[in-house]
């Protein structure tokens, strides 16, 4: 006999709750769950997050299951008031707390020393915990009701792209989770800066919604994590891209076209015409600036390169579009990489199993 059991859907709660005018029974119903070792998923002003009581191994089990997340990537804890952090730490090293005073309530994480009551499923076996104070006005309020520290990592299954809206957790943990929040889109829409204090110079583990520029105006110099880069580039197409690296990714193998926009554009439509001929269907991710350009393709604005912000907030929602569509292969534009255009970027060359080509 088989040792494989299906595990048995659940009925999921769709909790419908307006930003603008939240319904504190609501809420209530929701903390509830929490406080009982359920699974509620909730906007955040990043992504939606999956959340559960993070000081109950049981409750966080359930989200790595949810998720079919590997249990040896960590999860963060998000509070809603400086106080919450000292239960959950060794110590707050002094530097810390100019940090915390301009970024949050926001999209930075910062890793602690972590104390004994948090579980090694929320650290995976570190000796560290990643906490964070969410300022979307929905998750502050279940965090402050439940009255409990919320571990949340995103709201999708493992490996697909994060979402940024209520169908895009529908789609994913219907039938996994106990709750999910339906309380409009993430607007910054990338995940936070995870930001590692504990050496002289403070290192962004990985680049989010505050941006490197941002923490060095309060911290001096910040470095950058290396294996945040990624492997080197390649320099041709690939026949058949490979494997992915299996972060962010749509259904289609992603390929990003890297340099100066006009060379990118008519590489990117010279790669159309070889995988066209390969009896490949492909798609486009481009920018306002560039859509006229191509032609009779599944052509996607991510924003306009004017706007890195709104860039960052469709980013995850173009990206599941496609997986509506046949596409195979998707050919992307790069932007810049500065400002919030970094954490772009990294979640685009994670899409792409870092499948970049040179536009020369
Ligand atoms: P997610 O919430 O799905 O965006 O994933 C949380 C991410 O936070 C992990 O993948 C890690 O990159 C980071 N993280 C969480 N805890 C730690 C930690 N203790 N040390 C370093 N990074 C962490
Ligand atoms: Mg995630």
């Amino acid at each position: 006999m088989s040792g494989v059991v299906n595990k048995v859907m659940q009925d999921t709660k769709i909790v419908k709750i307006d930003v603008d005018k939240i319904d504190n029974s609501l809420i209530e119903e929701c903390a509830n769950i929490l406080n009982c070792g359920g699974t509620v998923a909730f906007p955040t002003e990043t992504v939606y997050g999956l959340g559960a009581n993070a000081l109950d191994p049981k409750a966080v089990k359930k989200i790595f299951e949810a998720k079919g997340r590997p249990s040896d990537n960590p999860l963060i804890v998000h509070i809603t008031k400086i106080e919450d952090i000292f239960p959950l730490v060794e110590s707050i090293p002094q530097k810390v707390y100019p940090v915390i005073e301009k970024f949050w309530p926001g999209p930075l994480t910062i890793i602690f020393e972590k104390s004994d009551i948090v579980p090694h499923e929320i650290s995976a076996g570190l000796s560290t915990v990643a906490i964070r104070m969410p300022s979307h006005p929905i998750a502050v309020k279940l965090i402050e009701e439940a009255g409990i520290p919320i571990a949340a990592p995103s709201a999708n299954l493992s490996g697909k792209p994060s979402p940024t809206k209520a169908e895009h957790v529908i789609e994913d943990l219907s039938g996994k989770v106990d709750a999910i929040v339906a309380g409009g889109d993430s607007n910054v829409g990338v995940e936070s800066t995870v930001l590692d204090m504990s050496g002289d110079i403070p290192m962004i583990l990985r680049p989010g919604g505050v941006t490197k520029e941002m923490l060095e105006e309060v911290l001096g110099e910040v470095s950058i994590d290396k294996a945040i880069e990624g492997p080197t580039e390649i320099k041709e197409a690939p026949k058949s891209p490979g494997m992915k690296y299996t972060h962010y990714a749509p259904k289609a193998n992603v390929i990003i076209i890297e340099g100066d926009l006009e060379k990118t554009v008519n590489k990117i439509k010279e790669l159309k015409v070889n995988y066209e001929n390969d009896n490949k269907k492909v798609g486009i991710i481009c920018t306002d600036e560039t859509i006229n350009k191509y032609t009779k393709s599944i052509i996607k604005s991510i924003g306009s390169r004017n706007s890195p912000e709104s860039i960052a907030a469709n980013l995850f929602k173009v990206l599941r579009e496609f997986d509506e569509t046949d596409v195979q292969i998707i050919l992307s534009e790069s932007v810049d990489a500065v400002k919030i255009g970094q954490a772009v970027m990294n979640r685009l060359k994670k899409a792409a199993g870092y499948c970049i080509i040179k536009a020369e």
